[in-house]
């Protein structure tokens, strides 16, 4: 059971933090923040493939009470949905924000706002949701949150495609790693992402966060505190490849692993645009998939796959 304070209060306490933000602010003016290492200078105009600049750009913020039950207790999780992405999913279930751009640019002194209201809310967590290409903007954002009495843990909800300077960066900042690990075959990612590399990179991203936060651990109400969790959307025809995540969390990274096997695909965005994509998941499907994190060793999966079975 955890309930010490969150890990970013001791370093704002001991002066570690600016170092970060300058840290991630000189990142900016080369862009290497993701794998996609595009190089722009993003504090002057330029834009690389997440087509974002030095200032947040955000969708919606609220209590959210769809995601996992560790996240969302009683009062829900507190999201704030990042617009636009740097991994780019063809048949990704938020298109309109991550391929659309929809949402607005704020300022930082806005960004530390939402997370004081999320708070004032009773949210459990503020939960950064595709937060990957705005690293730089939560650093900037949180002393100000601190100083306005931010005391919730920080989620990174993202989607795996992380490069390991940012993410030790983050390392003494964010309480909760959440990413996804969605395809393990390099060339499904090069076909529904454009890139090759996720699959190593993910592996990477998802062995440095552990390292970083360890196992799950939650308070006496069931409430997540620190630690991973990982989501895997199960895709039809087996093409996430889920044998092999399923192995490699069990075996390289934890069989206390808590992990969401996903059963929620359906078409979206341009999923119609490949034969496979187009279809919906089957039950079978999703059930085969829990089986192989069972296999793998896994322990500790997520409660409503087994809501999901005695449907
Ligand atoms: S964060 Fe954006 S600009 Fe920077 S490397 Fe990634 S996609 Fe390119």
């Amino acid at each position: 059971m955890e309930t010490r304070e969150p890990v970013y209060l001791e370093t704002h306490r001991r002066g570690l933090l600016q170092a970060k933000i300058d840290a991630a602010s000189d990142i900016l003016s080369r862009c290497t923040l993701c794998p996609r290492n595009c190089l722009a200078d993003r504090h002057h105009g330029e834009l690389g493939r997440c087509r974002t600049g030095d200032r947040p750009v955000v969708s919606s913020y609220a209590p959210h009470f769809g995601e996992e039950d560790p996240l969302v207790g009683s009062q829900g999780s507190g999201t704030i949905f990042f617009t636009h992405c740097n991994l780019y999913c063809l048949f990704c279930q938020n298109y309109e924000i991550s391929h659309g751009g929809e949402g607005e640019e704020v300022s930082v002194e806005d960004l530390a706002a939402m997370m004081l209201y999320l708070q004032k809310r009773g949210c459990h967590n503020i939960n950064f949701v595709t937060p990957s290409h705005q690293v730089y903007q939560i650093l900037a954002a949180l002393p100000l949150a601190i100083k306005g009495g931010l005391h919730l843990p920080l989620v990174y909800n993202t989607g795996g495609y992380d490069a390991l300077g940012t993410l030790r960066l983050l390392d003494g900042v964010v309480d909760i790693y959440m990413p996804d690990f969605k395809f393990w075959d390099p060339q499904v990612a090069g076909d529904f992402c454009s890139a090759e590399d996720y699959p190593e990179i993910a592996r990477q991203a998802v062995k440095e966060m552990h390292r970083q936060v360890g196992d799950l651990s939650t308070d006496a109400n069931g409430v997540a505190r620190r630690g991973l969790l990982v989501r895997h959307l199960v895709l039809p025809d087996g093409l996430a490849g889920t044998r092999g995540v399923m192995e490699f969390l069990a075996r390289e990274i934890s069989p206390r692993t808590y992990v969401n096997v996903m059963g929620q695909y359906r078409p979206c965005g341009r999923a119609g645009e490949h034969p496979t994509l187009r279809k919906f998941l089957t039950v079978l499907e999703h059930e085969q998939a829990q089986q192989l994190a069972r296999e793998a060793g896994l322990t500790r999966l997520d409660r409503r796959e087994k809501l999901f079975r005695w449907l």
